[in-house]
């Protein structure tokens, strides 16, 4: 027997329930409608796709609209390059606002006459005292603010002030406009906040039309008003500015949305703070905004992760009242279950060392059966090329095995992948005493990688044909920081002294099977035994460059365990 599920039962954090108990109580019409809100002054990171899933998700479940609006106040900080950027992430999400794609800068008239209403209301009023004394006047929460000397300036005084203010009459910092609310209130939120402030600054969109703009707290709640949001998302640091941004509303009597707070999401081992990561691009401390090392949306493209594992990793980590720290370990996984599925296997060697089967003719090579991916039959299989001269991984070997060490030594048999058992017969040295190569023989009878008299062995390798390989480089990477939590230094420290020294390492010289050279930019495949990895674009039809998207497993897990 199949129920409609009730709203109640759907809800799986806190958010979801509010809008279900809004829902049912008939609140904005049954309406859900939300907005991503982001300033176009940097890339998102992980952190914004967080509140992208949160918005657009809550959205699409409940068959409402949400849109994408650029909370445009700040001239100075913000580019076109980032506008352009933003829409490519969102979309890259999977997400997708139709022809609802708005800017704050479009409201800035608006925004200029309820400010005008709120003059005559006698509500706001302009300050010509500088910052300090504002800043100054408005002292700490546990103490008495102190009224400003222009506070009681009449509303005719203060309209013909501001009006001069938006005809370019003063200089930046000359007078502001401010909210007549309550100088004692323990909300610091409240004690007469800046509305406007000069800026003779050129806006990307709005040019040089003006010269006063509004802050950041007096344009969202309008914004979100004049878009008919119903719920408005945003991060646990805003919880008090609400009593403001109600005020603003109340005051000019339009659309109330409800504003609704969560924890915003932290990673352990990265930084999640636009400034902090213009800080690392701008000091050449990583290679870009999507240096695949970043928490950006850039970043982790180039890395290779796909939306699909950002939007379950979203999904697991769920929607709370609390600030925490979540482990990048649960990234990865999420990571590494999509790959899984999606990922053809291939072989590559990272470090070679050369190993001769001596008993394998000279002018010989044959073709081997390969299976694509295991955890989807309908991959198919591939040919691979065997031939005399072949690479193994450098830790596959050691001539002078420990108990535990159950891979190729001397005298020893190993199986190669989907090839033959080989055994090794003499290790040959430099005159330093290096190992320059192995001498093997294998046994043809092992064909495909079993032996018909049914004997074991310890291990399988991967590994490759010398004379087919193609080279390449193979970015491997780390934890950018060393230190779980770089937002929480010791005093005294800079968080840029906890940078990971060892977060990207080249590999140059790597050894691939011959199809890995067919994939275009992006392309994600496991290396078997080595992690998941994807074409990255610095690729050159003479320089092949893959990154390491993920390991297998969790490694630094392990690493942990062991110390
Ligand atoms: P940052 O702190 O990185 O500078 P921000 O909050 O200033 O970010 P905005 O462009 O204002 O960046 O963010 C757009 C939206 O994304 C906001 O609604 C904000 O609350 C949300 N957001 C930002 N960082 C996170 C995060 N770490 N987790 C969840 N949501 C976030
Ligand atoms: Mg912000």
């Amino acid at each position: 027997m199949s129920e409609t599920p009730t709203p109640e039962k759907t809800a799986t954090h806190f958010v979801h329930k509010i809008i279900e108990q809004d829902q049912a109580a008939g609140k904005h019409d049954g309406r859900v409608h939300t907005r991503f809100p982001p300033e176009p002054n940097g890339y998102l990171h992980i952190g914004h796709a967080k509140s992208i899933c949160l918005n657009f998700g809550t959205a699409e479940k409940y068959s409402g609209k949400c849109n994408l609006r650029f909370d445009d106040t700040n001239p100075e900080a913000e580019d076109v390059e980032y506008v352009d950027s933003i829409r490519d992430d969102v979309r890259w999400l999977g997400f997708d606002w139709d022809d609802r794609e708005f800017f704050a800068s479009d409201y800035f008239d608006q925004l200029y006459e309820w400010a005008e209403k709120l003059i005559q209301d006698g509500k706001a009023y302009v300050d010509s005292s500088s910052l300090e004394d504002i800043r100054a006047g408005r002292a700490g929460w546990d103490k008495a603010g102190q009224e400003s000397p222009y506070r009681n300036r009449t509303p005719e005084e203060n309209l013909d002030l501001f009006r001069r203010m938006k005809a370019g009459e003063f200089q930046d910092g000359e007078h502001v406009l401010r909210a007549k609310i309550d100088m004692n209130s323990p909300n610091m939120n409240l004690r007469d906040p800046i509305m406007y402030r000069i800026r003779h600054a050129h806006h990307h969109r709005t040019g040089d039309k003006w010269c006063i703009y509004p802050i950041y707290d007096w344009t969202h709640g309008q914004s979100d008003s004049i878009e008919g949001i119903t719920h408005s998302i945003c991060t646990l640091e805003f919880e008090n500015h609400r009593p403001l941004y109600d005020w603003y509303i109340e005051q000019l009597g339009i659309h109330h949305p409800q504003q609704i707070e969560f924890a915003r999401l932290n990673l352990t081992y990265t930084v999640m703070s636009k400034r902090k990561l213009l800080e690392l691009v701008k000091g050449g401390l990583v290679s870009g905004w999507d240096d695949p090392r970043m928490p950006t949306i850039r970043g982790i493209r180039r890395r290779g992760y796909t939306p699909e594992a950002m939007r379950a990793f979203c999904d697991e980590i769920g929607v709370t009242k609390y600030n925490s720290l979540t482990d990048l370990a649960v990234l990865e996984n999420a990571v590494r279950a999509d790959l899984n599925k999606r990922c053809e296997r291939r072989m590559a060697v990272l470090n070679p060392l050369k190993v001769v089967i001596t008993n394998y003719p000279d002018d010989k090579s044959e073709m081997l059966q390969a299976v694509n991916n295991p955890e989807d039959e309908s991959a198919g299989s591939r040919e691979i090329p065997f031939s005399r001269v072949l690479y193994i991984e450098q830790d596959d070997f050691m001539e002078n095995p420990p108990k535990k060490f159950f891979r190729l030594g001397p005298g020893r048999e190993v199986r190669l992948r989907y090839a033959f058992f080989i055994k090794c017969e003499e290790v040959i040295k430099n005159d330093d005493g290096e190992i320059t190569e192995i001498h093997c023989t294998y046994d043809p009878e092992t064909r495909g990688g079993n032996a018909p008299d049914g004997r074991k062995v310890k291990a399988t390798l991967h590994w490759v044909s010398a004379a087919h390989a193609v080279d390449a480089e193979v970015r491997l990477y780390d934890h950018l920081f060393e230190i779980e939590n770089p937002a929480d230094v010791p005093e005294g420290k800079d968080w840029k002294d906890f940078l990971n020294p060892n977060s990207l390492v080249k590999v140059t010289g790597a050894k691939l099977e011959p199809s890995l050279k067919e994939l275009g930019i992006g392309e994600r495949v496991q290396f078997e035994r080595l992690g998941y990895f994807c074409v990255d674009k610095d690729t050159k039809p003479e320089n092949l460059v893959y990154n390491r998207t993920v390991t297998l497993k969790d490694t630094w897990a392990k690493a942990k365990k062991k110390r």
